[in-house]
């Protein structure tokens, strides 16, 4: 039997500390969406509940049921560097904030979160003079190996400012990329970002974005890893409490939608300069009601009717006799697998492109991964699920022959649709 942990406790903001709290979605008890397993392993799978809420207060959204950071990331198996486009990224990245915040000789730049070293690397590049990066898993960071580059293998807290500023003055920028959604005490670490930045710092921070969440029904980016889904209009909130202001935006297409904030603290040279961007994503979320409960009820409902009719289909085309694999083994596809029940009567197996997770099996679901050279082999599944729907233009044309064969795919976000040649 699989073992239940309950995680207690009233509904109350991580942001904020308010209990006007509103329910947006409740997953039940699910598996880690990032726990991929061997089969010897399904008896030990743990199930934690998962629910999503809105802060009436401060309007952020977020997951209120924490687990243990030492759980989700002590074996972290990301390596950002590995992934072209994200390499390109960042190189882009370092040039632009190099440019527009620092003096390469005299500066001091702190990245938290910093996997790999895909961003200080470059960073290091521009000759900057002090590039330190702080992150806890100890298998990513020990791949960096650069003496330009000073690690601190730990979660970044307020004692890890203290030292920083104690060893090498405060900090003119620091950022954090995809890892300030993922921080159960978003509060100590905000005031470690206060603390070690100088008074004219600039902290940026890139982070998957609640309006492509909202307006593309991308449920299934919700999973205990991403605890947070930052509005503008719930960042301003959550920094005036800090005494900062974010005084630039930029929206980043990477990861399905991603949003950068540009923070500094009041009355710093960048504080009087709030540029229109800012001002119009505001204007732009206001009408949207990114500020108002009803907003994500109206979200809810319609996650709650695709899921009706991805099951429908799901169900009829089974009962046609059709065969049917799901496309992209992610934390995404966990997901939806789990919000949707879909189980071992809709999905006969999951492919995936990744070489590491061929074998393994989906957390909860249990769904075998095989690797894509399944579809070469005689009699492919007549139909892909395509979970890693935000890559279909890449998924196309890649599976090309397939569709040429007669193969169809099932989108499920986001609306429900099946695409193929033949029709
Ligand atoms: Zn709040």
């Amino acid at each position: 039997m699989s073992k239940q942990v309950k995680v207690d406790g009233v509904p109350c903001c991580s942001f904020c500390n308010s209990i006007s709290m509103t329910k947006v979605m409740d997953f039940g008890e699910v598996a880690l969406a990032g726990g991929f397993l061997r089969s010897d392993q399904f008896t030990e799978e743990l199930y934690y509940p998962l629910r999503l809420f809105f802060c009436r207060d401060c309007y952020a959204a977020q997951v209120i049921d924490k687990v243990s950071t030492q759980v989700l990331f002590k074996d972290y198996f990301y390596f950002s560097s590995s992934i072209q486009t994200l390499r390109e990224h960042f190189v882009n990245y370092a040039r632009e904030v190099t440019a527009r915040f620092l003096t390469p000789e005299s500066s001091t730049v702190l990245e938290f979160g910093c996997n790999d070293g895909v961003l200080l690397r470059p960073l290091a590049d521009q000759n900057i003079k002090t590039v330190i990066g702080v992150d806890p898993a100890t298998n990513v960071v020990s791949t960096i190996n650069d003496p330009r580059i000073k690690i601190i293998n730990d979660f970044f807290s307020e004692n890890i400012a203290q030292e920083v500023v104690a060893k090498y003055g405060h900090v003119d920028l620091v950022v954090a990329n995809n890892v300030y959604a993922h921080i159960p005490d978003i509060q100590g670490v905000t005031r470690a970002v206060h603390e070690v930045l100088s008074d004219d710092g600039v902290f940026i921070f890139e982070v998957h974005y609640l309006g492509n969440v909202i307006n593309q029904l991308q449920y299934d980016m919700i999973y205990h890893e991403h605890l947070y889904y930052y509005s503008l209009l719930s960042a301003i909130e959550h920094f005036e409490r800090y005494e900062m202001v974010i005084f630039d935006v930029k929206s980043v297409p990477i990861h399905a939608g991603s949003m950068r904030f540009y923070v500094c603290k009041k009355g710093s040279k960048h504080s009087h300069f709030i540029s229109s961007e800012v001002t119009k994503l505001k204007n732009d979320e206001l009408s949207m009601g990114f500020n108002l409960p009803e907003t994500f009820e109206h979200f809810a409902a319609e996650v709650d009717s695709r899921k009706r009719q991805l099951m429908d289909l799901l169900g009829s085309l089974k009962k046609e006799g059709h065969s049917i694999a799901g496309y992209g083994a992610s934390g995404r596809a966990n997901t939806m697998i789990q919000y949707c029940k879909i189980d071992h009567g809709h999905l006969d197996y999951i492919i995936d492109d990744a070489p590491a997770k061929i074998g393994f099996y989906t957390p909860g679901s249990h769904f075998r991964i095989f690797s894509r050279s399944i579809l070469e082999e005689p009699n492919p599944p007549d139909y892909l699920l395509i979970f890693a729907w935000s890559f279909l233009e890449e998924i196309t044309k890649r599976s090309k022959k397939y569709l040429e064969c007669g193969g169809a795919f099932i989108i499920p976000l986001p609306e429900v649709k099946v695409l193929s040649k033949l029709k």
